[in-house]
């Protein structure tokens, strides 16, 4: 799995990863200095931090529950 793009930021699927804390080891701390350096992906970092907030309140009244869980 690639974790950056073209132009150098992290992709939007590695940043919702890391978001929910399920990245490997290596990676996750390549992600994690990328961020304290870039305010564009810390930026989209938390947009994708609030979205799973979002889910997580989302999935507890429903059977998403035990996925995101
Ligand atoms: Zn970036």
């Amino acid at each position: 799995m690639r974790i950056f793009t073209r132009q150098r930021h992290v992709n939007e699927e590695a940043l919702g990863l890391h978001a929910l804390n399920d990245l490997p080891e290596s990676r996750r701390e390549r992600v994690a200095r990328h961020l304290s350096g870039c305010t564009h992906c810390r930026g989209k970092y938390r947009e994708a931090e609030e979205l799973i907030h979002i889910l997580r309140v989302a999935a507890k009244r429903t059977s998403l529950g035990a996925v995101l869980n």
